[in-house]
């Protein structure tokens, strides 16, 4: 054979490339597109190859808990796309950081944690974790003083989502992993904003990603996914944990998020071209007094953003003039975009920080945080961007 003929074609191939060929699996049947294993169990062809199965000595399928053809091709397209060993799917987002937590922290352990992450995140962290002993110090996502001295002899893992919801703040990975790694602690970044299509925490110097796959790897709101995605012995302990704990992926989701994979590049390019489009014509709108968007280039984390990320993703955020009153005004006018707060889909969503997804701070928690009154966060679906700015438009008009 020639070395053409020897080579594995996705060993340095590129990430759209990966996005579509990895984790095929092909059944005696041919098929084209992964098929969905709709199986609970698996039967065994004698018993003493059952016993082998159960004691791990022969690989293979055993039980849907965790081990099943569709979930495992998800896993290995998304843990090719984040350039890691290995990923473990699970049922949710949360899922899969309650999974970390469980799989990797024990009674006396310590985390610091960005104050800038997903609300149910902190409420994980701080209203369960600590039922467990597991203390957490949160710190401001830009403060790498802040970091270093919430480090204490016990701290295993720090936890971050970039670009932070909803302000667009920038963390700088390769500095935050670097201190981590200084400390013996763990890098643990939430990439469900950017996607392994614009950032690669793992190259950075992270240890663990996990991501809510509802958002955009699915990119369409149809399914509940999670995963985490890291070091092959790091993975062995999080699987150890879904198997004996059961927060898994069903094959149906597992086959939606494999689709959605092979779309995502093209996507969260078109997502973040949108974005910026629009962050532009906001920024010129009078009744708007401040744009968050990292693609913009007087934001403060746009150098970092652009050297770490390879677009500025679909999510920004404004400053109406005014305050409460006046975002909602301008969210009940809209009549295109959709009033949730969901995000990572192809239609558009807008919402009020300050009343939903942060209402649970305390006003000066949210002051601190910087999430203001007149503040709207939108989330930029795959609609033309005219349309999406002539519903804006809409929004503007609504003011009084
Ligand atoms: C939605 C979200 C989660 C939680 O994911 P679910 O799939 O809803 O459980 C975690 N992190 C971020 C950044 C999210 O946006």
């Amino acid at each position: 054979m020639s070395d053409y003929e020897d080579a594995n074609p996705l060993a340095d191939a590129y990430l759209d490339t990966l996005a579509i060929r990895s984790g095929i699996n092909r059944t005696h049947e041919g098929e084209h597109s992964e098929p969905i294993f709709a199986t609970s169990s698996y039967v065994f062809s004698n018993a003493a190859e059952a016993a082998e199965r159960f004691s791990g000595e022969l690989s293979g399928n055993v039980y849907s808990r965790y081990t099943n053809p569709t979930v495992r091709a998800f896993e290995q397209r998304l843990a090719a796309l984040e350039g890691a060993e290995a990923a473990v799917a699970t049922a949710s987002g949360m899922a899969a950081i309650l999974s970390v937590c469980m799989a990797l922290f024990k009674s006396g352990d310590h985390v610091v944690c960005s104050r800038d992450v997903f609300g149910t995140t902190i409420s994980l962290f701080s209203k369960y974790l600590a039922k467990f002993g597991i203390e957490v110090t949160f710190v401001p996502l830009l403060n790498i003083e802040g970091w270093r001295n919430a480090v204490q002899p016990n701290t295993v893992m720090f936890f971050l989502e970039t670009p932070s919801n909803p302000l667009c703040e920038v963390a700088d990975l390769s500095a935050l992993s670097k201190l981590a790694r200084a400390n013996d602690c763990l890098l643990a970044v939430d990439n469900c904003f950017c996607t392994p299509a614009l950032q690669r925490p793992l190259a950075l110097g992270a240890d663990i990603v996990v991501h809510s796959a509802t958002k955009y790897l699915d990119g369409q709101g149809r399914c509940m996914g999670g995963a985490v995605v890291g070091g092959r012995q790091h993975m062995d302990e999080v699987l150890t944990f879904l198997r004996t704990a059961g927060p898994t992926m069903s094959p149906f989701n597992a086959w939606v998020f494999l689709k959605g994979l092979e779309t995502l590049r093209l996507r969260m390019e078109a997502h973040s071209r949108s974005a910026l489009v629009i962050a532009e014509w906001l920024q010129q709108q009078s009744a708007v007094e401040k744009v968050y968007y990292a693609g913009l280039e007087d934001h403060p984390g746009h150098a970092l953003a652009a050297r770490q990320q390879s677009a500025f993703g679909g999510v920004l955020s404004f400053l109406v003039k005014g305050g409460r009153e006046e975002a909602w005004q301008f969210t009940d006018a809209t009549r295109l975009m959709s009033l949730t707060a969901n995000l990572g889909d192809a239609k558009t969503t807008i919402v009020h920080p300050a009343t939903t997804t942060h209402a649970r701070l305390t006003p000066q928690q949210r002051a601190e945080a910087g999430i203001k009154e007149g503040l709207i966060r939108i989330a930029v679906g795959l609609e033309h961007v005219e349309d999406l700015i002539a519903d804006l438009q809409r929004g503007l008009a609504g003011i009084r």
